[in-house]
């Protein structure tokens, strides 16, 4: 991924580029200039040597040339020719030296001019030497050879002077240019030097913020990632706790609902012992329903409601480890040294406290969670509490409220039932129909609810007597049905004997004294293998039950007609 700069570094360093280039630009003209100048001096000198040269030359032409009057030796004449020759070839350098100079070329020209005047005069009495001798060359020494001659020296003179002006001149600027380069050299190396540190400074501070800016953002990173974790650890955790409602919904006993909750809990929780409590109906206990994972911390299995902080307060009770220890008196405090994290969490609906959950870990993510633990509670309980309503209206639809025997719709409902059974599995089954006798005059003497008393009385002796198989039920008024499955007729009239001894035996207080004693008459109908059905059968019954009352009560009648005294 490419980073820009930081904006200081952005115009930091190219400035301190730029500084460089112009230190290294200056340092480039200022030696430049210096070599020009250098050039210049050693130029001007040229030329000054030069006009030297052409100078001796011609005063060495000159001497050799008297020379050679005065003596006439020959050699003279010789170092005259060589002398004069000589000059052409100097002038032409010097020409060639002053070109870019228009005022010195004039000068050389002139000079040249001069000379071959001078040449020209020298050459003429040279000849009158040979002709006359050395009067006659000293005859023709005039004042014309003296005005060439020192306008030979004058001119030589000025070009001179000239170009030592001008060395002068060009020395100066040479030394200035020295000076500029020797400045540019002193404020070069600590400008240098402070650009050098000042790059390095901006380049370790570049360097320091990304490593800053890599660290956080890696820590952002790190945030980001540890949050969709979360999120989607609480997404996950979203779905199995609807998951887990709506089977709940479908829970058909609270056993299963528990153990859906036990499921869900665990996993949910890891490292977590959770135990779930069930208020008793008679709301002076609460009792162990289930538990799973390993505790923490013991709970004890049965305990006074009052015993828990959550059911005490009707809110969940959370401690954390190092925190608070308000411990509730149900929880046994572990034998070794370990981090304690609990949380009770009270079950209630529609107002009413069902239950509790105990929790308990060594780790403190378990709180971390209890929204959620919560959220499962809430469900919980409100499924438990539908079960029980469900369970309550199913007992009143079959019960009878009274005697707490089954009804009649439920007799005849489970008499098809067991009919079937039996005749599927070729077994025998017999029906009593059971009548309280002179019932009409007892609730004459007692009062209805002295009747009542009676009635609720017998049902709980019919319920008690009645075994696994058995169904005792109201039939209707003081009118009961005992189904006896896979029981023959002869095992139905022995407990029908057993029956009227315990009516007979049968004492029951009501407003604080005791009702007199009843008798009861029975009918029974058996059924062996096929015939009739629910409703001939309950005919039979009721006829042999006719037949009881007729033959003085207090007896039971079977249904083969032949009575037998109780
Ligand atoms: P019998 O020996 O012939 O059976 O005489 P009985 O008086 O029992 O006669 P019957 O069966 O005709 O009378 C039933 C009486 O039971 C009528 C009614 O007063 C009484 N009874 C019916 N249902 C109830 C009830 O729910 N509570 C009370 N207290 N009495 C009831
Ligand atoms: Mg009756
Ligand atoms: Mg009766």
């Amino acid at each position: 991924m490419p980073r820009r700069l930081h904006l200081a570094n952005r115009i930091g360093l190219p400035a301190a580029a730029l500084i460089f280039a112009g230190i290294g630009v200056g340092v480039l003209l200022g030696a430049q200039r210096f070599i020009a100048d250098a050039n210049q001096v050693a130029h001007t000198n040229e030329v000054i040597a030069s006009v030297d040269a052409v100078e001796a030359r011609l005063r060495d032409a000159e001497a050799a040339q008297r020379g050679y009057l005065l003596t006439g030796d020959v050699d003279y004449l010789a170092i005259y020719q060589v002398s004069r020759e000589q000059t052409a070839p100097q002038l032409d350098r010097l020409e060639r030296l002053v070109r870019d100079n228009p005022q010195q070329l004039q000068r050389v020209r002139s000079l040249r001019d001069l000379r071959d005047r001078r040449i020209a005069q020298i050459e003429a009495n040279l000849g009158r030497y040979r002709q006359g001798g050395l009067a006659a060359a000293q005859a023709g020494i005039d004042r014309d050879v003296l005005q060439v001659s020192s306008a030979i020296r004058s001119e030589a003179q000025q070009l001179l002077e000239r170009e030592r002006e001008l060395l002068a001149a060009r020395d100066l600027s040479s030394r200035r240019s020295a000076d500029v380069l020797r400045l540019l050299a002193l404020l070069g190396i600590p400008l240098g030097i402070a650009v050098v540190g000042a790059v390095y400074w901006l380049l370790v501070r570049e360097i320091r913020r990304r490593g800053r800016a890599e660290r956080s953002g890696a820590e952002a990173n790190l945030r980001l990632r540890e949050s969709v974790g979360q999120l989607e650890r609480h997404t996950s955790d979203l779905a199995e706790l609807n998951r887990y409602g709506s089977l709940l919904q479908n829970c058909l006993k609270p056993e299963e609902a528990v153990a859906l909750t036990t499921q869900l809990l665990s996993r949910l929780l890891p490292g977590t012992g959770g135990t779930l409590y069930r208020i008793r109906a008679s709301q002076d206990y609460a009792e162990e329903l289930a538990h799973w994972g390993e505790h923490v911390a013991a709970s004890a299995a049965l305990l006074p409601p009052e015993h828990c902080w959550a059911l005490r307060r009707g809110q969940p009770h959370l401690l954390r480890a190092h925190g608070e220890t308000l411990h509730c008196a149900h929880i046994e405090p572990p034998a070794i040294d370990v981090e304690l994290n609990t949380a009770c969490i009270p079950l209630v609906a529609q107002g009413n406290q069902l239950g509790f959950l105990y929790l308990s870990s060594a780790s403190p993510a378990m709180l971390a969670r209890m929204d959620l633990v919560q959220a499962a509670t809430e469900q919980l309980s409100m499924a438990l509490h539908n079960l029980a309503l469900q369970e309550r209206l199913r007992i009143q639809s079959i019960r009878d409220p009274l005697t707490g025997l089954f009804n009649r719709r439920y007799l005849e409902e489970s008499l098809a039932r067991e009919l079937a059974r039996c005749e599927r599995r070729a077994m025998p089954l017999s029906l009593l129909m059971l009548d309280l006798d002179h019932f009409k005059a007892f609730n004459d003497l007692h009062g209805h609810p002295g009747g009542d008393a009676l009635l609720a009385g017998f049902g709980h002796l019919l319920g008690s007597i009645a075994r696994g198989e058995d169904i005792a039920c109201r039939y209707g008024g003081e009118e009961f049905t005992l189904i006896l499955p896979e029981t023959t007729l002869e095992q139905a009239g022995r407990r029908a004997l057993e029956i009227g001894d315990a009516v007979r035996a049968m004492r029951v207080e009501h407003l604080g004294s005791e009702l007199p004693a009843v008798t009861v008459s029975i009918g029974i109908a058996g059924f062996e293998g096929a015939g009739d059905g629910a409703e001939m059968l309950m005919r039979r019954a009721d006829r042999a039950l006719y037949r009881a009352k007729r033959a003085g009560r207090d007896r039971f009648e079977c249904e083969a007609a032949t009575a037998s005294s109780a």
